[in-house]
């Protein structure tokens, strides 16, 4: 499944400026999404949940998206924005690799912010992993986050979808109808509820409010036995299975 010399799947775009790249590596990993050229500036794209620096079996996951990008045609070193679904290490890890090297706005939810300093903290010391250190800029609000200008306009509605972790947020883009889950649901599956601050009737009614939008393609944030990128009339059996399995 390896794509040249990275452990990332690179997905047909899903639309011109949205690139896909999934997770295939032997450990743990989470997939990411890049939206480019959308940015003022020099550093145009955004880059939603890089994931894992090194992850628990020693992968170099950074350097296998930093490959996949660079097989696509674009520079890692080129985003200027990162947002996070949410703080488990698997997500943003690699934050603080990248915004080390450039000056990258980073964004999550603030009750994850708030949930990153505390439970978050501890959850991670008790795994024995080091807490990243960055430095979150930008608090994503539930409603329409509008970025870039004029014709490289993105509109993306931020959906605040606790159960998971705290502060999880989806991402949804009208425009293709595509939605971005991180680990609130995936083909088959939902997330687990078992870490600290997961609360499984929360992501069940976060899991609800989003089998309400018109989706086309669903991109979670790991992949599962039964796939990973959900389509077409896929979208509506999955909830539908996640219904009937998980109530
Ligand atoms: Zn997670």
């Amino acid at each position: 499944m390896a794509s040249g010399s990275s452990n990332h799947q690179i997905s047909k775009p899903l639309a011109d400026n949205l690139h896909c790249y999934l997770w295939y590596g032997h450990g743990n990993n989470c997939n990411s999404c890049l939206f480019t050229n959308v940015l003022e500036g020099n550093r145009p794209h955004i880059l939603i949940d890089p994931g894992h620096t090194f992850n628990e079996m020693q992968e170099d996951c950074l350097n296998s998206l930093r490959e996949a990008i660079k097989i696509d045609g674009f520079s890692i070193d080129d985003v200027g924005l990162i947002i996070n679904t949410h703080s488990h290490i698997d997500h943003c890890e690699a934050n603080d690799t990248l915004s080390r090297k450039h000056p990258i706005r980073i964004a999550m939810s603030k009750s994850e912010e708030d949930f990153r300093h505390t439970l978050g903290d501890r959850m991670n010391t008790m795994f024995g992993v080091e807490s990243p250190k960055f430095t979150t800029s930008l608090y994503l609000q539930e409603g329409i986050l509008a970025l870039g200008k004029e014709k490289k306009k993105l509109e993306l509605q931020v959906l605040i979808t606790p159960g998971h972790s705290p502060g999880s947020v989806c991402l949804y883009w009208p425009v293709k109808k595509v939605l971005i889950t991180g680990d609130v649901l995936f083909f088959g599956s939902i997330g687990r509820t078992d870490f600290p601050g997961g609360q499984l009737s929360a992501l069940k009614e976060s899991i609800n409010r989003l089998s309400q939008l018109d989706i086309d393609t669903i991109v979670p944030g790991h992949n599962t036995e039964l796939g990973d990128i959900i389509k077409g009339k896929n979208v509506h059996r999955n909830f539908q299975a996640i219904k009937t399995y998980f109530g």
